[in-house]
């Protein structure tokens, strides 16, 4: 530029052209990046190790193969007994409705979704974590085509005591994952759990409810604001007692409705 000329200003259409430049430049960079990401690590079947579908690390084979709970009770996802055509929850809760609405969980917690889920727990293979979030992610807009999502994502708090043990909440990491997913903001901190309870698998009904009763503190003061529906998420539901006890915590601190989604459920 020759000296004493001044630099051209931007105009507007200057402007929008530069970012649009910009823009398809970012786009480029982060396809080129993906390139090399799949070349570098191409995408693994997390059950059988042979290549991926796509992008994701699952082969269609293992996709299909792990099993759903087919016709869930609406209230507790348990399969509803055969022939039970009319109703969409199952007796149990028809008699006595857990605190929660809702519960959704894809999967029975079986082989192999029960060792991915424990070596996503206990080894920290975030891997498993992540792909059956992506799954469980797809299932959730199937089974909310007519219904609101909840606008309130809330993991299940683990006692301080396990969280150092373990050194991650796995509930965290699958709401994280499922907030970004479905743009649900998430409150990891509204909640904490202040008793360490025991597995409920084993206990009769009177021992369960003693053993989770009063397991949870809401942060001092907090109330919901009005019509707040908020989602519980966990990784496993054994008996739903934890997730109907922390549901009860929730609505007398305001929530509308509770929903509970965990990844898989024991099925008797
Ligand atoms: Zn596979
Ligand atoms: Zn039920």
């Amino acid at each position: 530029m020759a000296e004493g000329q001044s630099r051209p200003k931007l105009n507007s259409t200057n402007k929008d052209a530069h970012l649009i430049m910009s823009t398809r430049f970012q786009v480029i960079v982060y396809q080129w990046l993906k390139a090399i990401q799949y070349w570098l690590l191409p995408p693994t079947c997390i059950v059988c190790m042979k290549a991926g579908n796509q992008a994701r690390d699952l082969c269609l084979d293992c996709e299909m193969s792990l099993l759903r709970i087919e016709r869930p009770c609406k209230a507790c996802g348990l399969p509803l007994p055969p022939g039970n055509y009319l109703s969409t929850s199952c007796g149990t809760c028809l008699a006595f409705p857990p605190h929660f609405r809702r519960l959704i969980a894809p999967y029975r917690y079986i082989p192999p979704v029960s060792s991915l889920v424990a070596s996503y727990k206990y080894n920290r293979k975030l891997v498993n974590g992540r792909v059956l979030s992506q799954q469980f992610s797809k299932h959730l807009h199937m089974q909310y085509q007519a219904d609101n999502f909840p606008v309130l994502l809330i993991p299940m708090p683990l006692h301080p005591a396990r969280l150092r043990q373990r050194g991650f909440n796995q509930a965290n990491e699958i709401a994280r994952y499922l907030g970004r997913d479905l743009d649900i903001p998430v409150s990891r901190n509204l909640v904490k759990r202040s008793k360490k309870t025991v597995q409920q698998t084993g206990l009769n009904a009177r021992e369960r409810a003693r053993n989770v009763n009063a397991a949870f503190e809401i942060k001092h003061g907090f109330r919901f604001a009005p019509e707040t529906s908020v989602a519980i998420v966990d990784d496993v539901v054994t008996t739903g007692s934890t997730a109907s006890e922390l549901a009860k915590c929730l609505l007398k601190a305001g929530a509308r409705e509770v929903h509970v989604w965990a990844l898989a459920r024991t099925v008797a």
